[in-house]
């Protein structure tokens, strides 16, 4: 009679010899419907912009629409200066509240629902996404680089957030406010609009080779170079919100892991801490295992029993993320801190020479 000890492998064969398939995942329809909803509102909120640009160039000729608020979520270090400001002095800044709001709405997000913003709201996320797509399309796989030069690489978006983190920290709330005050920071948002508008050959190249990277690479611009998605992975270390998988039901299959953009070993870990991890679900979608793997709240002690986990659904997910942004959005509108507080008469001089406005720092 054999003596062969029973080993993990042995047990994990004989404890699951019957899977239970689940039924079809609809997270990533729905994560696809809210990327769509959001990159529609950014082309909303850029075509308004232009043409508000557009009728102060005309010198007030042309179509009169409101300034978009909105469009200083395209603004994040405006945004992270005026966090500085509103915590250093309880005020809200009077020059791009918007910037500061949404900048407060995705890093909630982000401490709840970790990086979620990146893979539901953001429209270069998204861009960036479907480029991939293609890339596998063509291609047949997507390029993963090799772990010993992704590691050191992952790095530069946190020393592009640091440096700007340094710059805002070493400048005082007062001179925050003055800074914003001046022509250079009144119209900011104009400049980075003449930006793409006239864009220089430098940039048109820079941008042309991101691009093509990203159909051949894996999440390029994300993965290394975004210092938004970096502070959004700082703040997702508090997320109650994690993708957790149950080693009970789990048949170690690896479709998981396969399937995380992030290149996470899910399969081998009981949850993600990661601040890699985006909360896009792709994971979940793969898993065909019923109860082997959720997006799901922090587990108390008892969470370690499948039923006691309480599993994120997609509607729950995207009500989530579109309820965190709406709320701070009206929050910010009923307090009457949406609007930047500009005269018009102000915008009628600045924005036909919004090229000549130098950065403060650099006459
Ligand atoms: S672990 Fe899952 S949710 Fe997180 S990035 Fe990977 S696939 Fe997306
Ligand atoms: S997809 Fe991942 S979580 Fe699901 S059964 Fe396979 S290894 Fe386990």
């Amino acid at each position: 009679m054999s003596t062969q000890p029973v080993t993990a492998t042995t047990q994990t064969r004989v404890k699951k010899p019957f899977v239970r398939r689940v039924a079809p995942d609809r997270s990533q329809r729905t994560r696809l419907a809210v990327q769509l909803a959001f990159a529609a509102l950014n082309v909303w909120l850029g075509a308004q912009f232009y043409l508000w640009v557009r009728f102060y160039e005309r010198g007030g000729e042309g179509l009169a629409v409101p300034r978009p608020a909105g469009v200083e979520g395209w603004l994040p270090i405006a945004g992270l200066m005026n966090l500085k400001v509103l915590l250093f002095t309880g005020h809200v800044p009077a020059i791009h509240p918007a910037a500061l709001f949404l900048l407060i709405a995705f890093l909630a997000i982000s401490a709840i629902a970790k990086k979620a913003f990146c893979s539901w709201l953001c429209p270069v996320g998204t861009v960036s996404e479907y480029l991939g797509k293609l890339g596998q399309k063509i291609f047949g796989r997507r390029l993963r680089v090799p772990r010993w030069l992704d590691i050191p690489l992952r790095g530069l978006r946190y020393v592009l957030l640091g440096m700007f983190v340094v710059l805002i920290g070493s400048m005082t709330a007062a001179s925050l406010n003055e800074f914003m005050g001046t022509p250079y920071g009144l119209i900011v948002d104009v400049k980075m609009l003449n930006f793409f508008r006239h864009m220089g050959e430098t940039s048109v190249i820079v941008i042309a080779a991101l691009t093509v990277l990203t159909v051949v690479v894996e999440n390029v611009w994300c993965r290394y170079l975004c210092p938004y998605g970096a502070l959004m992975g700082l703040a997702s270390l508090v997320s109650p919100l994690k993708i957790r998988r149950n080693v009970e039901a789990c048949i170690d299959c690896g479709k998981c892991a396969k399937a995380c953009p992030a290149s996470l070993k899910v399969d081998k870990l009981v949850q993600i801490r990661s601040i890699e991890c985006t909360a896009c679900m792709e994971c979940v979608a793969s898993c065909q295992t019923e109860g082997a793997l959720q997006f799901s709240l922090a587990p108390g002690r008892e969470a370690v029993q499948p039923r006691y986990r309480r599993a994120v659904t997609p509607l729950a997910m995207a009500a989530l993320v579109c309820g965190i942004f709406l709320a701070v959005v009206l929050f910010a509108r009923a307090t009457n801190h949406w609007q930047t507080n500009v005269p018009a008469g102000m915008y009628e001089q600045l924005v036909p020479i919004a090229d000549q406005a130098s950065h403060p720092g650099m006459h």
